[in-house]
């Protein structure tokens, strides 16, 4: 813990623990962890992802790597025929783009908030980048964000959904989303039988530094029962809903039920005219909409698709309170939908 620490304040990435590399993991629970990786637990996840995501196997790569945090661990990615380069995102974006012109990424690896910043550039013609793949990891890619980034970028954007408990998904050639079952032996908590929506439990035969059994994660998972194009046996997901904190939970007569964020986002996608942006934020027992860029009539024509909605669930609308434009907000991983947990009732969860 005190290398990853010192390795956080000094921005220097390179100390070791003899071979096994050390980072510092603030977990998909929010709880400080440590993340150890031996050389051949390197080797093995670098293959992975060199074999899933290498665009062209006769052409040399040249890597942009996004992250809060160097490691070890990413720089396995390096070899003759790759050049890996890291982007601090603790450093401001701006400063880091003529680095990143002078690169020229053929694959751009970043959270999904991080690769919509660099399309709005792109798009602005600020930054002229023609990567061959774009990979959003460390955060749920919002279908708003990967609209966006697929527009800039001319290509579909792939997802690896990877936390200190090593990698859970990835999109596979067909573009679908499967758990990495091919490696982890994952278990399922299901947390709302309505849509299937559960919590992984996994275990990791593969890892000899920081062995990985029966852990529950807090995020939430959508299975798709359709078997995948792609032919992978591994479970197809739907998408990750997000963190189990941030789901929305209405009364119902049968108990509390999760409402899809999916659900909220086609209400706003089915307004008459289009928002700038917005956020959904529920605080206790009252919804909070911030719609930014409404056009009058609004906030009628989306209480009343709510309305619909809880009324397809057997739900009780929660009460609803319309803001203009947006809330202050200062960190960028913040969901368009959520629940600001301090206000969660506790009668809100199952
Ligand atoms: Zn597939």
């Amino acid at each position: 813990m005190r290398i990853a620490i010192r390795a956080e304040t000094s921005r220097d990435f390179r100390p070791l623990i003899g071979d096994v590399s050390v980072g510092l993991s603030t977990g998909t629970s929010g709880q400080r962890g440590l993340f150890l990786a031996t050389p051949r637990e390197r080797r093995l996840w670098a293959a992975i992802m060199l074999g899933r995501y290498w665009p062209e196997l006769w052409r040399r790569q040249r890597i942009a790597f996004f992250m809060r945090a160097d490691n070890a661990l990413y720089r396995g990615l390096s070899n003759p025929l790759v050049r890996f380069a890291f982007f601090d995102l603790l450093a401001p974006l701006d400063a880091q783009m003529p680095r990143l012109a002078e690169l020229a990424p053929s694959v751009l690896i970043a959270p999904a908030r991080v690769l919509a910043m660099l399309a709005e550039r792109q798009a602005a013609g600020r930054i002229r980048l023609a990567p061959r793949r774009v990979i959003s990891v460390a955060e749920t890619l919002s279908p708003e964000d990967a609209a966006l980034i697929e527009a800039a970028f001319g290509l579909r954007v792939d997802q690896v959904y990877q936390a200190t408990e090593g990698v859970l998904a990835m999109t596979c050639h067909a573009g679908s989303l499967h758990l990495n079952e091919r490696w982890l032996r994952i278990d399922r908590e299901v947390i709302d039988p309505a849509t299937g929506a559960f919590c992984p439990i996994i275990h990791d035969f593969t890892r000899e530094s920081l062995p990985i059994l029966n852990y529950r994660l807090n995020d939430v998972l959508i299975p798709d029962p359709r078997p995948c194009p792609c032919g992978c046996a591994s479970q197809r997901l739907a998408r990750i809903e997000g963190r189990e904190d941030d789901m929305l939970w209405w009364a119902a007569a049968a108990g509390p039920r999760m409402v899809p964020s999916e659900a909220i986002r086609t209400a706003i996608a089915c307004l008459p005219q289009s928002l700038r942006d917005y956020r959904i934020i529920q605080r206790g027992r009252v919804l909070h909409l911030w719609l930014d860029g409404a056009a009058p009539g609004a906030e009628a024509a989306l209480r009343a698709s709510l309305a619909a909605l809880a009324g397809q669930m057997g739900a009780v609308l929660p009460e609803l309170a319309f803001h203009a434009g947006l809330p202050p907000e200062t960190d960028a991983k913040r969901r368009r939908i959520r629940v600001e947990p301090a206000a969660l009732p506790p009668a809100a969860h199952p």
